[in-house]
C-alpha cells in the first residue's frame, strides 16, 4: 500500500517530537508489516528560540517560524503538515493559509475521540498559552460542542512551570508526577470526566494510572491520526 509523506514541525520540544516519530513507525509496521516504516519529513526547531519568542509574547515571530517550517516541509515534498506541539497551534489558521498542503490539527482528532467516548465535560491540562488563550479551549467548545475547564489559576501555574522547567528539558521527576495527580483530581472534583494531556510532553510524566478519568494523549492521538492520514 502507498504511503503519503507526513510532515512534521517538531523540535517543540524534541523529547515529544521523538515520541511522534517513533509512535508513527510503530503504527506503520502493524498496520503495514514488519518491515514497513513512514515515510516523513521533520523540520526540528532549536526550542530555546521558540520558547524566547513565547514568553516575549512575540507571537508574529513565531508564527513566521511555524510558516518558514511548514513551507520548508512543502518544498521537501510531504503531503501534509503537523504541527507536533498544542502551543503552536496558536498559529495553526495561519501556517494552513501559508501552504497549499493539508495542516493536521491536533485538537480535531482528540475532539473527535472524546466526543465518541461520549465525554461532554473535558480537564484542559497545558501550557499556559494553550489553557489561557482562546485558540485551543475555543476550537473545542464551538467547533466540537464540549464543555473544557481549566485549573484553577494556582495549579495552572504549576502545570506550566514543570513543562518548561522539566519536561521539555528530558527531566521527570516524582514530586511533580503527584503534582500532577492532584491537578487532575481537582478537575476530577469540578466535574471533568476526562482529561486532554493539550501538551505534547505530559505523556511523558503521567499516564492511565495516574488518573480517575481516562486520560486523553494529545501525542499518541495526533501520531495515529497522521498514520491514518498517510495509508488511508
Ligand atoms: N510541547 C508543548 C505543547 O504541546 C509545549 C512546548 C511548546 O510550547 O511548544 O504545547
Amino acid at each position: 500500500m502507498a504511503q503519503k509523506v507526513i510532515g512534521l514541525i517538531g523540535g517543540m520540544s524534541w523529547e515529544s517530537s521523538a515520541e511522534y516519530y517513533r509512535i508513527i513507525n510503530v503504527l506503520v509496521r502493524e498496520r503495514l508489516g514488519g518491515l514497513r516504516s513512514a515515510k516523513c519529513l521533520m523540520w526540528s526547531f532549536d526550542f530555546g528560540e521558540i520558547e524566547a519568542l513565547q514568553h516575549a509574547g512575540r507571537w508574529d515571530d513565531a508564527t513566521a517560524q511555524m510558516i518558514d517550517a511548514a513551507q520548508r516541509l512543502e518544498r521537501g515534498g510531504a503531503d501534509f503538515v503537523l504541527i507536533c506541539t498544542n502551543t503552536m497551534h496558536r498559529m495553526a489558521d495561519q501556517v494552513q493559509a501559508a501552504i497549499g498542503l493539508p495542516l493536521l490539527h491536533i485538537a480535531d482528532p482528540t475532539a473527535e475521540r472524546i466526543k465518541a467516548a461520549g465525554v461532554k465535560k473535558v480537564g484542559l491540562l497545558g501550557t499556559a498559552f494553550t489553557m489561557e488563550q482562546d485558540f485551543y479551549k475555543g476550537r473545542l467548545i464551538e467547533r466540537h460542542g464540549l464543555d473544557v475547564i481549566i485549573p484553577e489559576e494556582d495549579d495552572r501555574r504549576v502545570v506550566h512551570r514543570i513543562i518548561y522547567d522539566e519536561l521539555v528539558q528530558g527531566r521527570i521527576e516524582a514530586a511533580s508526577r503527584q503534582a500532577y495527580r492532584e491537578v487532575i483530581t481537582r478537575l476530577v472534583e469540578r466535574g471533568a470526566e476526562a482529561i486532554i494531556l493539550g501538551c505534547t510532553e505530559i505523556m511523558l510524566l503521567v499516564g492511565p494510572q495516574d488518573s480517575s478519568v481516562p486520560l486523553y494523549d494529545t501525542t499518541a492521538i495526533h501520531a495515529e491520526a497522521a498514520v491514518d492520514m498517510a495509508i488511508a
